[in-house]
């Protein structure tokens, strides 16, 4: 039997989760200045706004498709887009999430990435379904809220016979309305009074149940969860509770998933060993998803949770095979379904993993095309590509004057937009080293010369055959 926790909160952020999210955001960063689809009232595309800048019919239709969502007439389809490299297919997949509200998860993943030795493709789908769908849990929490007026770890030994000392507990001191009260917590919690610098004079809350510490008025501070009721510590005296509080957490069903899963492997020496090797190999079998989904319903039937769809963006579609397709068919139609938004850049091709080798537009199946919405994207012009670029430059804090812009503008036209953008970081780095105030077209002609493009990489693989192996 799968463990599960009673409540949903007791299993939300450790910090294991944030690391895990944190490798997701990464991929989203290149894309920070994108807030919305730039849409006017009458649903039309101003030409930047938001972050966005052109491609403007895509954008519209990205906002009419924003509006089925919201009226929930989106169930079982999905959304294609399809351009050539750089032409905002991210950046829009990351916007229609943006227009859906804050806090509306958003997932992208690489076809490819279902190609590993080690896990099934359909759970890495799975899993990537289930990053996608949020849920917000309201809770009514009693709180103990107050001011700090002391905090001090004691120490202890080293328990594991090694110099120096560890902490024991810590001890805090809160000021309350009805007098102040010394509580001795779990050490865990002194990690995170440090790493949210908590000090003397902040005013936190402690939740009476899951004993997590909070500033108040900070909402992305999470404790990591310990036991307030242990026996060796004080437990929080019940009927002084001194504030009630609504409580918001976001959480995905993928974070349950994870924290509410096992270690892999049994209790002997050697699978401990596996399990310190590879602290985050967890498993999360199909009844422990199943057992989650249930609790969720509940939860959602209670009005405790209210479920947020979010958006799942898979880049590079043709690179799925057939097994994963029908899958994928069968997902959209579960009531637990993100919204889906596949991408391409591909016309006619075979559809991996077919017998004959069977070709279909974009490598899609006909009957998953069939419940596609597809929207183009264009390949930008050299002002556009001057826009997005200073917007690039700004978000990163780069300066670049108006002669190396229109150089890097004219890369990425005959290049490509991303090369263009990924030559802004070495580019200010050069200019940095020549103590210049901002990025000149020398520095650009410096880049360009030590990083090919893909294309020029291409030609020079062309002309130079002979001497590369085969
Ligand atoms: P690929 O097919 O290679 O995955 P893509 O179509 O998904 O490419 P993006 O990754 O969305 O392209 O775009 C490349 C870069 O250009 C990103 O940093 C993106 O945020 C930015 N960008 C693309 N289109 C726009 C736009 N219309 N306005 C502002 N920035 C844009």
């Amino acid at each position: 039997q799968p463990q599960l926790s009673t409540t949903v909160t007791e299993t939300t952020p450790t910090t294991r989760i944030e690391e895990i999210k944190s490798v997701k955001s990464q991929r989203v960063a290149t894309h920070s200045h994108i807030k919305g689809l730039g849409l006017l009232e009458n649903g039309t595309a101003s030409n930047i706004a938001d972050g966005l800048v052109g491609q403007c019919k895509a954008r519209e239709a990205a906002g009419i498709v924003t509006e089925l969502i919201k009226s929930k007439k989106m169930a079982g389809k999905a959304l294609l887009l399809a351009g050539p490299p750089g032409t905002g297919k991210t950046a829009l997949a990351l916007a229609i999430s943006q227009e859906l509200g804050t806090k509306v998860p958003f997932c992208p993943m690489v076809g490819s990435e279902v190609y590993s030795s080690e896990v099934k493709k359909t759970e890495i789908l799975m899993e990537n379904f289930r990053r996608s769908i949020g849920l917000r849990v309201k809770e009514i929490k009693e709180v103990y809220e107050g001011e700090v007026t002391e905090i001090t770890p004691e120490e202890t030994d080293n328990p594991l016979g090694g110099y120096g000392k560890t902490i024991a507990h810590v001890v805090i001191g809160l000021k309350t309305t009805k007098g102040t009260k010394q509580l001795k917590l779990d050490p865990t919690i002194y990690e995170s009074i440090q790493k949210e610098k908590i000090t003397v004079g902040d005013v936190i809350y402690i939740e009476a149940n899951s004993g997590s510490v909070k500033r108040v008025g900070r909402s992305d501070f999470y404790a990591t969860e310990h036991d307030l009721e242990a026996e060796e510590y004080v437990p929080l005296p019940k009927g002084e509770v001194f504030k009630k509080k609504d409580i918001i957490q976001d959480v995905t069903l993928h974070d349950l998933d994870l924290a509410n899963a096992k270690p892999q492997g049994g209790q002997d020496i050697m699978s401990m060993m596996g399990q310190m090797m590879k602290p985050k190999k967890t498993e999360i079998t199909e009844k422990l998803r199943l057992e989650i989904n249930k609790i969720v319903n509940r939860y959602i039937e209670q009005g405790v949770a209210e479920l947020v769809p979010g958006v799942l963006f898979i880049d590079e579609v043709h690179m799925l095979d057939i097994e994963c397709f029908s899958y994928l068919n069968r997902a959209l139609e579960s009531t637990l379904a993100p919204i889906v938004v596949f991408a391409t850049n591909r016309g006619n091709c075979v559809i991996k993993g077919t017998d004959n080798d069977i070709q279909s537009p974009h490598g899609i199946p006909v009957d998953l095309l069939d419940r596609l919405m597809i929207i183009r994207t264009l390949p930008y012009n050299y002002n556009e590509i001057v826009q997005i670029l200073t917007i690039r430059a700004s978000i990163e804090n780069h300066k670049i004057d108006d002669e190396a812009l229109m150089y890097l503008a004219e890369i990425g036209n005959t290049a490509s937009l991303r090369y263009a953008i990924q030559l802004l970081t070495p580019a200010s780095i050069l200019s940095k080293t020549y103590s210049r105030p901002s990025i000149t077209k020398e520095d650009i002609e410096e880049v360009t010369s030590l990083f090919n493009d893909a294309k020029t990489s291409a030609k020079l693989l062309e002309q130079n055959k002979s001497k590369y192996l085969y």
